[in-house]
C-alpha cells in the first residue's frame, strides 16, 4: 500500500502537470478585485511600484533640517527660517548655516542634506520664548553627522520596481504594501470550482427531519465546506447521492462538466453499495486507491476525463467523518492550494512539532496513525500531548474536543508515556 508521503508526492506531481499542461496557470482567467476583497486570494499579476518610495527625501525625526555647506560642529549656531510639516513642505531658498524646523514624515527641502533631532540642540531651552514667525537661532549640543536622519527618495522602492509576484497569496501585510502604493484593485486568479458530493442511503441533509432509525445526518458536506473556507474557491454542492449506480453516474457526470475538482465522501470502500470507484473508472481513471494511514485508508485519487478537454481531478474521501477530516487535511487541502496557483512558498504548511506523550498509546506497525489528542505546554513552555484512550474512528465528539492530531510513524508500534511524538495542531488553532 502506498504511504502517506508517497501519495502526497504523487498528488503534488500530478497537480504540477495540471497547472503546467492541463490547465496552465499562464492561461488562467483573472479577475479584478477591490483591495479588501483580495485577502487569501492568489495574485495573478506581478505588481510594480507606480512611484519611488519614499517619493521625496523625508525626515525621520522631529528636529531641524540644515542647508548644504552648514558648519555642524558642537556649539555652532544655525538660523532657522521656516518650517516643513508633514503634508506641507517648506518653500523658499536656504543658504549655508540656515535651516528649517522639520517634523517626522515631512519633505526635506532640496537645499538641505542633514536632519538633526531637536534633543541634540538647545531648542527645549528657548522654545517658550520664541516668535516662530521670525527667524531664530538654535545651537548644536554636539557635532551633527552629515546626511543623518533622512529617508532618501526611492531608497526603499524605486519606481517600476517589482514588489509582489504572481502567485503571492495576499495577506494583510501585502494589503498594507498595496495600500501604501495607492493600488485599489488587483488581478487575482478566478476561483476554481470545487464540487462536493456525499453518498449514502442513510444520509439526510441538516435542516431536514430524520424519519426513521437508520438515518444519520450528512455532516461531511458542512465539515468540508468549513475546512475549505480559507481557500479562494467556489463550491458546488451536489448534495446527497443515493447508493445506486445510475444515480452516482449521473451525479459524477454532471459535476465533472461543471467543476475543476470533485471531492466525494463515502462509497469508496469495498461494500456492496460502494459505487463511486466503479463510476470513476468508467468516466476516468483511478491513479491511487488506499493509503497506509489510520483513519482514512480507503482514499481515492483519480481524474475524470470522458469527453473533457481538461481533466477534473478527483478526491474520494472515506465516509467516516473523522477519516474525512484527516484525509482532507493531509491529502486534499494542500493539493487544492497548489491548484490555486499559489507559489510553493505561499501555500499554508501543516505545522508539525515534537511533544512529550503524557499517556501510553497503542498502535500496530504498518500504517501512519493520526490519533486525536490535546496539546498543551508545561510550565517551562515545552509541548506535551495527552491522547484520547479510545481512538475508534467513529467518535465525533472526541474530534471536536481534540486540538491536534498525534502522528505516529508508519512502522512504529505502541509508545510509552514520556516518549517524543510528532503532533499536528489543527490549523484553526493558529488562525
Ligand atoms: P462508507 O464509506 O460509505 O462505508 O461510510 C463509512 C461510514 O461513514 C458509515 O458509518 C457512514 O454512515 C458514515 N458516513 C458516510 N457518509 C457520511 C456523511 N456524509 N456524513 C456523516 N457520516 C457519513
Ligand atoms: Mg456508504
Amino acid at each position: 500500500m502506498i504511504t502517506v508521503e508517497q501519495l502526497q508526492a504523487a498528488i503534488h506531481k500530478r497537480v504540477e502537470t495540471f497547472n503546467q499542461a492541463d490547465y496552465p496557470l499562464s492561461a488562467r482567467a483573472l479577475e479584478q478585485v477591490e483591495l479588501l476583497a483580495c485577502q487569501n486570494q492568489i495574485l495573478g499579476e506581478d505588481i510594480a511600484s507606480p512611484f519611488d518610495v519614499p517619493r521625496q527625501n523625508i525626515s525621520a525625526m522631529d528636529g531641524f533640517a540644515f542647508a548644504k555647506g552648514s558648519s555642524l560642529e558642537a556649539g555652532n549656531s544655525i538660523t532657522i527660517i521656516g518650517e516643513s510639516q508633514a503634508g506641507s513642505p517648506f518653500v523658499g531658498t536656504l543658504n549655508a548655516d540656515q535651516g528649517v524646523r522639520i517634523f517626522t514624515g515631512a519633505v526635506v527641502p532640496l537645499a538641505c542634506d542633514t536632519v538633526e533631532m531637536q534633543e541634540n540642540t538647545n531648542f527645549a531651552d528657548i522654545k517658550d520664548t520664541l516668535d516662530k514667525s521670525k527667524p531664530y537661532s538654535i545651537t548644536l549640543n554636539k557635532a551633527v553627522k552629515l546626511k543623518n536622519n533622512i529617508r532618501y527618495q526611492g531608497e526603499e522602492i524605486a519606481k517600476d520596481e517589482a514588489v509582489l509576484s504572481r502567485g503571492k497569496r495576499l495577506n494583510p501585510t501585502d494589503i498594507s504594501l498595496l495600500a501604501n502604493l495607492g493600488i485599489a484593485k488587483v488581478s487575482v486568479y478566478k476561483p476554481l470550482t470545487i464540487g462536493l458530493l456525499s453518498t449514502g442511503d442513510e444520509l439526510v441533509a441538516i435542516g431536514e427531519p430524520l424519519t426513521h432509525q437508520a438515518q444519520i445526518y450528512n455532516s461531511n458536506t458542512p465539515t468540508l465546506k468549513s475546512l475549505l473556507k480559507p481557500l479562494p474557491i467556489t463550491i458546488n454542492d451536489y448534495g446527497i447521492i443515493p447508493d445506486d449506480l445510475s444515480a452516482t453516474t449521473q451525479a459524477v457526470a454532471q459535476a465533472m462538466s461543471e467543476c475543476d475538482v470533485l471531492i466525494s465522501t463515502a462509497g469508496v470502500s469495498v461494500g456492496d453499495y460502494d459505487f463511486l470507484t466503479t463510476v470513476i473508472e468508467q468516466l476516468g481513471k483511478i491513479n491511487h486507491y488506499k493509503v497506509a494511514m489510520k483513519p482514512g485508508k480507503p482514499f481515492v485519487f483519480g481524474e475524470l476525463t470522458q469527453n473533457l478537454d481538461t481533466p477534473v481531478l478527483y478526491f474520494g474521501l472515506p465516509g467516516n467523518p473523522l477519516s474525512a477530516v484527516v484525509g482532507a487535511l493531509n491529502l486534499v487541502i494542500p493539493a487544492l492550494w497548489q491548484m490555486t496557483g499559489a507559489l510553493a512558498s505561499e501555500t499554508p504548511k501543516t505545522l508539525q512539532l515534537t511533544a512529550t506523550l503524557l499517556d501510553d498509546v497503542k498502535k500496530s506497525p504498518g500504517r501512519v496513525d493520526f490519533q486525536r489528542g490535546i496539546l498543551s505546554q508545561d510550565e517551562s513552555g515545552a509541548y506535551q500531548v495527552s491522547v484520547f484512550k479510545s481512538q475508534q474512528s467513529h467518535r465525533i465528539k472526541q474530534l471536536s474536543q481534540a486540538n491536534c492530531l498525534v502522528v505516529l510513524a508508519k512502522d512504529s508500534g505502541s509508545a510509552a508515556a514520556g516518549s517524543q511524538v510528532q503532533v499536528q495542531p489543527f490549523p484553526w488553532l493558529l488562525a
